[in-house]
């Protein structure tokens, strides 16, 4: 006999029936129709020992004591800095583009008013706006679009900003 019947047990699902069973003294029944816990957050070691986020990758962060405690009862947690860099000319440079980038990539020490004087001088007019490159080019111009923009598209969907349309 169960005082509680929970469906899924995902972060809702486990923590609610967590909370029920070892805070609130019940006896709680939590069902999933996947083969494991954790929902969509739930990562296995393969075969090879690599760690597989199997439905996409998962990065667990919070700035809430609360729930950093919480959780610490269950797992430990890593220190985690995340960083995203391109390897553009021989430096690995931060990525989306920022002042930093730009500074570091063109040798320059410019404020952020003075870089959008700097996309500005570079932008090309673009008559129509017809695909994603028109638009990136048109803001920043085409070395920037060449170095960063046109690859990282590429790479990360399989498709150029020349052949795609903007959103
Ligand atoms: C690709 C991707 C990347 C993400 N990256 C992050 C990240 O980096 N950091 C982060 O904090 N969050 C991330 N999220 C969000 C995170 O996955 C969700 O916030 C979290 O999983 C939600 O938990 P949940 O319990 O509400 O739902 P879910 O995790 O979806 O769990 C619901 C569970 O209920 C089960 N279920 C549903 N219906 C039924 C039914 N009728 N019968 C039986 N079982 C059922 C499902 O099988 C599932 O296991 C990401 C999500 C995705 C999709």
């Amino acid at each position: 006999m169960f005082d509680y019947l929970i469906v899924g047990a995902g972060f809702a699902g486990s923590v609610l029936a967590e909370r029920l069973a070892a805070g609130a003294g019940k006896r709680v029944l939590l069902v999933d129709r996947r083969s494991h816990i954790g929902g969509n957050a739930y990562d296995h070691y393969d075969d090879a020992g690599v760690l597989v986020h199997r439905y996409g990758p998962h990065i667990f962060h919070t700035n809430s004591r609360e729930v950093f405690d919480y959780l610490g009862r269950f797992t430990a947690w890593r220190p985690y800095e995340h960083r995203v860099l391109a390897s553009v000319e021989g430096q690995l440079l931060p990525i989306p583009i920022n002042l930093d980038t730009v500074n570091r990539l063109y040798g320059l020490s410019l404020t952020s008013l003075e870089l959008e004087q700097f996309f500005a001088a570079r932008a090309e007019p673009v008559e129509a706006v017809r695909t994603s490159e028109d638009v990136i080019v048109s803001r920043v111009g085409r070395d920037l679009y060449t170095k960063f923009f046109r690859n990282y598209t590429r790479k990360q969907w399989a498709s150029t900003p020349a052949s795609s349309t903007p959103r």
